[in-house]
Protein backbone atom coordinates (compact mmCIF):
# COMPACT_ATOMS: atom_id res chain seq x y z
CA UNK A 1 0.00 0.00 0.00
CA UNK A 2 1.76 3.56 -0.92
CA UNK A 3 2.02 5.55 1.97
CA UNK A 4 2.27 9.41 1.86
CA UNK A 5 3.60 12.19 3.92
CA UNK A 6 0.96 14.38 5.49
CA UNK A 7 1.54 17.94 7.02
CA UNK A 8 0.55 17.05 10.97
CA UNK A 9 1.10 20.68 12.50
CA UNK A 10 1.78 23.69 10.69
CA UNK A 11 5.73 24.76 12.20
CA UNK A 12 7.25 27.67 13.62
CA UNK A 13 10.72 28.31 12.60
CA UNK A 14 12.36 25.14 11.28
CA UNK A 15 10.05 22.67 10.93
CA UNK A 16 10.04 19.19 13.21
CA UNK A 17 9.23 16.27 13.13
CA UNK A 18 6.21 16.44 14.53
CA UNK A 19 5.24 18.28 11.36
CA UNK A 20 5.12 15.39 9.29
CA UNK A 21 2.77 12.37 9.45
CA UNK A 22 3.62 9.00 7.42
CA UNK A 23 0.37 7.43 6.63
CA UNK A 24 -1.23 4.73 4.41
CA UNK A 25 -4.17 6.71 3.02
CA UNK A 26 -5.11 2.94 1.07
CA UNK A 27 -5.38 2.27 -2.39
CA UNK A 28 -7.97 3.28 -4.20
CA UNK A 29 -9.83 2.35 -7.29
CA UNK A 30 -9.10 3.72 -10.36
CA UNK A 31 -11.43 6.37 -12.43
CA UNK A 32 -11.96 7.16 -15.43
CA UNK A 33 -9.26 9.82 -16.61
CA UNK A 34 -6.54 8.67 -14.13
CA UNK A 35 -3.50 6.89 -13.48
CA UNK A 36 -2.00 4.21 -11.06
CA UNK A 37 1.57 5.20 -10.53
CA UNK A 38 4.71 3.87 -9.09
CA UNK A 39 7.18 6.87 -7.87
CA UNK A 40 10.63 6.85 -8.56
CA UNK A 41 12.22 9.89 -7.74
CA UNK A 42 11.03 13.05 -5.28
CA UNK A 43 12.29 16.79 -5.46
CA UNK A 44 12.79 18.40 -2.41
CA UNK A 45 12.60 22.43 -2.68
CA UNK A 46 12.83 24.99 -0.53
CA UNK A 47 9.03 26.55 -1.48
CA UNK A 48 7.44 23.50 0.12
CA UNK A 49 8.56 25.14 3.46
CA UNK A 50 6.29 28.53 2.11
CA UNK A 51 2.89 25.80 2.13
CA UNK A 52 3.85 24.64 5.57
CA UNK A 53 2.24 28.12 6.50
CA UNK A 54 -0.95 29.25 6.37
CA UNK A 55 -0.86 32.20 4.39
CA UNK A 56 -1.71 33.22 1.02
CA UNK A 57 0.77 32.88 -1.92
CA UNK A 58 1.48 32.08 -5.43
CA UNK A 59 1.23 28.26 -4.29
CA UNK A 60 -1.86 27.52 -2.26
CA UNK A 61 -0.69 26.13 1.39
CA UNK A 62 -0.57 22.52 2.42
CA UNK A 63 -3.69 21.89 4.81
CA UNK A 64 -3.31 20.23 7.84
CA UNK A 65 -4.10 16.19 8.07
CA UNK A 66 -3.91 16.19 4.00
CA UNK A 67 -1.01 14.79 2.22
CA UNK A 68 1.70 16.96 0.62
CA UNK A 69 2.63 17.83 -2.81
CA UNK A 70 5.54 18.45 -4.93
CA UNK A 71 7.33 17.21 -7.96
CA UNK A 72 7.89 13.47 -8.47
CA UNK A 73 8.78 10.91 -11.79
CA UNK A 74 6.83 8.29 -11.60
CA UNK A 75 5.75 4.79 -13.62
CA UNK A 76 2.39 4.17 -15.22
CA UNK A 77 1.40 1.23 -13.63
CA UNK A 78 -2.74 1.25 -14.66
CA UNK A 79 -3.78 4.07 -17.23
CA UNK A 80 -7.56 4.90 -17.92
CA UNK A 81 -6.13 8.87 -19.08
CA UNK A 82 -6.03 9.15 -22.87
CA UNK A 83 -2.38 9.28 -24.03
CA UNK A 84 -0.75 6.99 -21.04
CA UNK A 85 -0.18 3.48 -21.31
CA UNK A 86 1.74 1.28 -18.25
CA UNK A 87 5.36 1.73 -18.21
CA UNK A 88 5.45 5.55 -19.48
CA UNK A 89 7.84 7.60 -17.32
CA UNK A 90 6.34 10.64 -16.15
CA UNK A 91 6.54 14.25 -14.22
CA UNK A 92 3.75 15.09 -12.06
CA UNK A 93 2.96 17.11 -9.20
CA UNK A 94 1.59 13.93 -6.41
CA UNK A 95 4.85 13.86 -4.61
CA UNK A 96 5.87 13.12 -1.15
CA UNK A 97 4.59 9.62 -1.33
CA UNK A 98 5.18 6.58 -2.89
CA UNK A 99 2.46 6.38 -5.55
CA UNK A 100 -1.26 6.14 -5.95
CA UNK A 101 -4.03 7.07 -8.22
CA UNK A 102 -3.71 10.70 -9.65
CA UNK A 103 -5.51 12.80 -12.35
CA UNK A 104 -5.19 15.72 -14.08
CA UNK A 105 -4.87 17.81 -11.02
CA UNK A 106 -1.78 16.13 -10.71
CA UNK A 107 -0.64 17.93 -14.01
CA UNK A 108 1.11 14.14 -15.72
CA UNK A 109 3.42 14.94 -18.30
CA UNK A 110 5.46 11.99 -20.12
CA UNK A 111 9.12 12.12 -20.24
CA UNK A 112 10.48 12.40 -24.01
CA UNK A 113 12.05 9.20 -24.76
CA UNK A 114 14.05 11.02 -27.27
CA UNK A 115 15.69 12.34 -24.59
CA UNK A 116 15.67 9.40 -22.22
CA UNK A 117 17.56 7.39 -25.30
CA UNK A 118 20.29 9.95 -25.52
CA UNK A 119 21.29 8.54 -22.50
CA UNK A 120 19.68 11.35 -20.01
CA UNK A 121 18.35 9.82 -16.63
CA UNK A 122 14.49 10.44 -15.92
CA UNK A 123 15.36 12.55 -12.57
CA UNK A 124 16.68 15.15 -14.66
CA UNK A 125 13.40 16.40 -15.09
CA UNK A 126 13.70 17.48 -11.23
CA UNK A 127 16.71 19.65 -12.03
CA UNK A 128 18.32 20.70 -15.20
CA UNK A 129 15.43 20.16 -17.37
CA UNK A 130 12.74 20.85 -15.40
CA UNK A 131 11.39 24.05 -13.29
CA UNK A 132 14.91 23.95 -11.36
CA UNK A 133 16.94 23.83 -14.63
CA UNK A 134 13.79 26.58 -16.02
CA UNK A 135 14.34 28.70 -12.83
CA UNK A 136 18.10 29.31 -13.38
CA UNK A 137 18.00 30.01 -17.19
CA UNK A 138 14.86 32.38 -17.54
CA UNK A 139 16.36 34.38 -13.88
CA UNK A 140 19.78 34.33 -15.60
CA UNK A 141 19.04 35.32 -19.43
CA UNK A 142 15.13 36.85 -19.42
CA UNK A 143 14.75 38.12 -16.06
CA UNK A 144 18.35 39.77 -15.15
CA UNK A 145 19.03 40.05 -19.08
CA UNK A 146 22.40 38.80 -18.26
CA UNK A 147 25.01 38.98 -21.07
CA UNK A 148 28.02 37.71 -22.62
CA UNK A 149 31.51 39.53 -20.85
CA UNK A 150 29.02 40.46 -17.95
CA UNK A 151 30.01 39.65 -14.10
CA UNK A 152 27.10 37.56 -12.62
CA UNK A 153 27.45 36.95 -8.79
CA UNK A 154 25.00 34.19 -7.76
CA UNK A 155 24.33 32.78 -4.30
CA UNK A 156 23.43 29.37 -2.87
CA UNK A 157 25.82 28.57 -5.45
CA UNK A 158 26.22 24.82 -4.48
CA UNK A 159 22.62 24.30 -5.13
CA UNK A 160 20.24 23.34 -7.42
CA UNK A 161 19.02 26.68 -8.94
CA UNK A 162 22.30 28.36 -8.25
CA UNK A 163 24.47 25.54 -9.90
CA UNK A 164 22.65 25.58 -12.81
CA UNK A 165 23.25 29.61 -12.93
CA UNK A 166 26.66 28.81 -12.65
CA UNK A 167 26.92 26.57 -15.43
CA UNK A 168 24.37 28.50 -17.64
CA UNK A 169 26.16 31.45 -17.23
CA UNK A 170 29.78 29.89 -17.78
CA UNK A 171 28.28 28.56 -21.36
CA UNK A 172 27.46 31.68 -21.79
CA UNK A 173 30.73 33.77 -21.40
CA UNK A 174 29.89 35.42 -18.37
CA UNK A 175 32.21 35.83 -15.28
CA UNK A 176 31.32 33.78 -12.29
CA UNK A 177 31.54 34.65 -8.49
CA UNK A 178 29.13 31.74 -6.38
CA UNK A 179 28.76 31.97 -3.05
CA UNK A 180 28.11 28.79 -0.43
CA UNK A 181 28.51 27.47 2.83
CA UNK A 182 32.11 25.89 3.65
CA UNK A 183 35.34 24.97 2.00
CA UNK A 184 34.54 22.03 0.07
CA UNK A 185 31.34 23.30 -1.38
CA UNK A 186 33.18 26.68 -2.84
CA UNK A 187 35.72 24.14 -4.44
CA UNK A 188 32.80 22.52 -5.93
CA UNK A 189 31.62 25.33 -7.26
CA UNK A 190 34.89 26.37 -8.74
CA UNK A 191 35.34 23.23 -9.86
CA UNK A 192 31.65 23.03 -12.19
CA UNK A 193 33.02 26.28 -13.45
CA UNK A 194 32.41 29.36 -11.01
CA UNK A 195 35.60 31.66 -11.55
CA UNK A 196 35.84 32.49 -7.98
CA UNK A 197 33.37 31.42 -4.88
CA UNK A 198 33.27 32.83 -1.54
CA UNK A 199 32.32 30.89 1.82
CA UNK A 200 29.84 32.89 3.59
CA UNK A 201 30.27 30.58 6.99
CA UNK A 202 33.87 31.75 6.76
CA UNK A 203 32.48 35.73 7.70
CA UNK A 204 32.71 38.87 6.22
CA UNK A 205 31.04 38.22 3.42
CA UNK A 206 30.67 41.88 2.13
CA UNK A 207 35.12 41.89 2.27
CA UNK A 208 35.16 38.45 0.61
CA UNK A 209 32.92 39.25 -2.15
CA UNK A 210 35.04 42.78 -2.98
CA UNK A 211 37.54 40.85 -3.04
CA UNK A 212 36.42 38.58 -5.60
CA UNK A 213 34.74 41.16 -7.67
CA UNK A 214 37.40 43.87 -7.97
CA UNK A 215 35.25 45.38 -10.65
CA UNK A 216 32.21 45.05 -9.06
CA UNK A 217 29.13 42.80 -10.36
CA UNK A 218 26.75 43.52 -13.42
CA UNK A 219 24.14 40.56 -12.13
CA UNK A 220 22.82 39.16 -8.74
CA UNK A 221 20.96 36.50 -8.93
CA UNK A 222 19.52 35.99 -5.54
CA UNK A 223 18.88 32.51 -3.63
CA UNK A 224 19.26 33.81 0.09
CA UNK A 225 18.76 37.46 0.34
CA UNK A 226 19.45 38.80 3.67
CA UNK A 227 23.32 39.47 4.22
CA UNK A 228 23.93 38.21 1.08
CA UNK A 229 21.51 40.79 -1.26
CA UNK A 230 23.09 43.77 0.92
CA UNK A 231 26.50 42.77 -0.21
CA UNK A 232 25.07 42.53 -3.31
CA UNK A 233 23.94 45.93 -3.48
CA UNK A 234 26.94 47.20 -1.96
CA UNK A 235 29.30 45.85 -4.82
CA UNK A 236 26.86 46.06 -7.36
CA UNK A 237 27.72 48.16 -10.93
CA UNK A 238 25.53 51.60 -11.93
CA UNK A 239 22.47 49.73 -13.77
CA UNK A 240 23.34 46.26 -12.58
CA UNK A 241 20.10 44.29 -12.22
CA UNK A 242 18.85 41.73 -9.48
CA UNK A 243 16.86 38.66 -10.62
CA UNK A 244 15.10 38.05 -7.18
CA UNK A 245 14.69 34.41 -7.08
CA UNK A 246 14.49 33.42 -3.27
CA UNK A 247 15.46 34.25 -0.24
CA UNK A 248 16.11 31.11 1.86
CA UNK A 249 17.76 32.72 4.83
CA UNK A 250 14.19 34.22 5.44
CA UNK A 251 12.42 31.08 5.48
CA UNK A 252 12.26 29.76 8.76
CA UNK A 253 13.27 33.45 10.60
CA UNK A 254 10.72 35.36 12.38
CA UNK A 255 13.32 37.83 12.34
CA UNK A 256 13.52 40.98 9.66
CA UNK A 257 16.38 40.66 7.78
CA UNK A 258 18.51 43.67 8.03
CA UNK A 259 19.87 45.89 4.74
CA UNK A 260 22.88 48.27 5.23
CA UNK A 261 23.46 49.29 1.69
CA UNK A 262 19.77 49.46 0.27
CA UNK A 263 20.01 52.88 -0.89
CA UNK A 264 22.51 52.06 -3.17
CA UNK A 265 19.15 51.25 -5.05
CA UNK A 266 18.78 54.69 -6.24
CA UNK A 267 22.24 55.91 -6.40
CA UNK A 268 23.16 53.53 -8.67
CA UNK A 269 19.81 52.94 -10.70
CA UNK A 270 19.83 49.09 -9.65
CA UNK A 271 16.89 47.28 -11.38
CA UNK A 272 14.94 44.87 -8.80
CA UNK A 273 12.90 42.07 -10.58
CA UNK A 274 11.28 39.33 -8.79
CA UNK A 275 9.99 36.20 -10.50
CA UNK A 276 8.08 32.85 -10.05
CA UNK A 277 9.65 30.11 -13.09
CA UNK A 278 5.75 29.31 -13.28
CA UNK A 279 5.44 32.92 -15.10
CA UNK A 280 7.06 31.76 -18.06
CA UNK A 281 5.47 28.11 -18.44
CA UNK A 282 4.31 29.20 -22.00
CA UNK A 283 7.98 29.69 -22.72
CA UNK A 284 9.32 26.84 -21.81
CA UNK A 285 9.97 25.06 -25.46
CA UNK A 286 13.31 27.96 -25.80
CA UNK A 287 14.10 26.54 -22.72
CA UNK A 288 14.36 22.98 -23.75
CA UNK A 289 15.57 24.04 -27.00
CA UNK A 290 19.00 25.69 -25.29
CA UNK A 291 19.21 23.71 -21.97
CA UNK A 292 18.39 20.65 -24.00
CA UNK A 293 21.82 20.70 -25.86
CA UNK A 294 24.02 22.48 -23.51
CA UNK A 295 23.10 19.12 -21.30
CA UNK A 296 23.46 16.78 -24.20
CA UNK A 297 26.67 18.65 -24.71
CA UNK A 298 27.76 17.96 -21.32
CA UNK A 299 28.22 21.54 -20.69
CA UNK A 300 25.81 21.41 -17.40
CA UNK A 301 26.17 18.67 -15.36
CA UNK A 302 23.71 17.69 -13.03
CA UNK A 303 24.93 16.90 -9.50
CA UNK A 304 22.40 15.30 -7.04
CA UNK A 305 22.01 14.79 -3.55
CA UNK A 306 19.83 11.46 -2.89
CA UNK A 307 18.02 10.22 -0.02
CA UNK A 308 16.57 6.73 -0.11
CA UNK A 309 13.46 5.56 1.08
CA UNK A 310 10.20 8.22 1.18
CA UNK A 311 10.84 7.76 5.02
CA UNK A 312 13.72 9.95 4.15
CA UNK A 313 11.82 12.96 2.89
CA UNK A 314 11.51 14.99 6.14
CA UNK A 315 15.13 14.97 6.62
CA UNK A 316 16.15 15.39 3.07
CA UNK A 317 13.48 18.48 3.58
CA UNK A 318 15.52 19.56 6.02
CA UNK A 319 18.77 19.48 4.90
CA UNK A 320 18.00 22.24 2.27
CA UNK A 321 18.53 24.83 5.22
CA UNK A 322 21.74 23.32 6.72
CA UNK A 323 23.61 22.81 3.33
CA UNK A 324 23.17 19.60 3.35
CA UNK A 325 22.98 19.40 -0.60
CA UNK A 326 25.35 19.71 -2.87
CA UNK A 327 23.53 20.15 -6.50
CA UNK A 328 19.61 18.99 -6.54
CA UNK A 329 18.51 17.46 -3.17
CA UNK A 330 15.84 14.61 -4.13
CA UNK A 331 14.82 11.19 -2.72
CA UNK A 332 14.74 7.86 -4.57
CA UNK A 333 11.75 5.91 -3.91
P1 LIG B 1 19.09 24.57 -3.10
O1 LIG B 1 19.45 23.30 -3.78
O2 LIG B 1 19.86 25.80 -3.43
O3 LIG B 1 19.13 24.27 -1.56
C1 LIG B 1 19.14 25.29 -0.63
C2 LIG B 1 20.57 25.79 -0.32
O4 LIG B 1 20.48 27.08 0.23
C3 LIG B 1 21.27 24.94 0.73
O5 LIG B 1 21.94 23.84 0.18
C4 LIG B 1 22.21 25.94 1.40
O6 LIG B 1 23.49 25.89 0.78
C5 LIG B 1 21.59 27.30 1.07
N1 LIG B 1 21.11 27.93 2.31
C6 LIG B 1 20.19 27.45 3.18
N2 LIG B 1 20.00 28.31 4.19
C7 LIG B 1 20.85 29.36 3.96
C8 LIG B 1 21.14 30.58 4.63
N3 LIG B 1 20.51 30.89 5.79
N4 LIG B 1 22.05 31.42 4.11
C9 LIG B 1 22.69 31.11 2.95
N5 LIG B 1 22.46 29.97 2.26
C10 LIG B 1 21.55 29.12 2.75
O7 LIG B 1 17.56 24.87 -3.36
P2 LIG B 1 16.94 25.29 -4.76
O8 LIG B 1 18.00 25.36 -5.78
O9 LIG B 1 15.77 24.45 -5.03
O10 LIG B 1 16.41 26.77 -4.47
C11 LIG B 1 17.32 27.86 -4.37
C12 LIG B 1 16.51 29.14 -4.16
O11 LIG B 1 15.69 29.37 -5.29
C13 LIG B 1 15.58 29.09 -2.94
O12 LIG B 1 15.55 30.36 -2.34
C14 LIG B 1 14.23 28.80 -3.57
O13 LIG B 1 13.17 29.22 -2.77
C15 LIG B 1 14.35 29.56 -4.87
N6 LIG B 1 13.48 29.09 -5.94
C16 LIG B 1 12.71 30.04 -6.56
C17 LIG B 1 11.94 29.71 -7.64
C18 LIG B 1 11.16 30.76 -8.31
O14 LIG B 1 10.35 30.44 -9.19
N7 LIG B 1 11.34 32.04 -7.95
C19 LIG B 1 11.87 28.32 -8.13
C20 LIG B 1 12.79 27.41 -7.46
C21 LIG B 1 13.55 27.80 -6.39
P3 LIG B 1 24.84 26.32 1.58
O15 LIG B 1 25.52 25.03 1.93
O16 LIG B 1 25.58 27.12 0.56
O17 LIG B 1 24.42 27.08 2.79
Amino acid sequence: MPRAWHLASRPDGMPTNANFELKEPGDAPLGDNQLRVVNRWLSVDPYMRGRMNDVKSYVPPFQVGEPMTGGAIGEVVESRLAGFEAGDLILHMAGWREGGVIGAESMPHKLPKSMLDTGISPQTFLHNLGLTGATAWFGLLKVAEAKEGETVFVSAAGGAVGSAVVQIAKAKGMTVIGSAGGADKCAWVEEIGADACVDYKAGNLLKQLSAAAPKGIDVYFDNVGGEHLDAAFAVANPGARFAECGMISGYNSTEPMEFKYIMNIIGKGLMLRGFIVTQFMGRMAEFHEDMGKLVQAGKIKGEETVHEGLESQVDAFRGLFTGGNTGKMLVKV
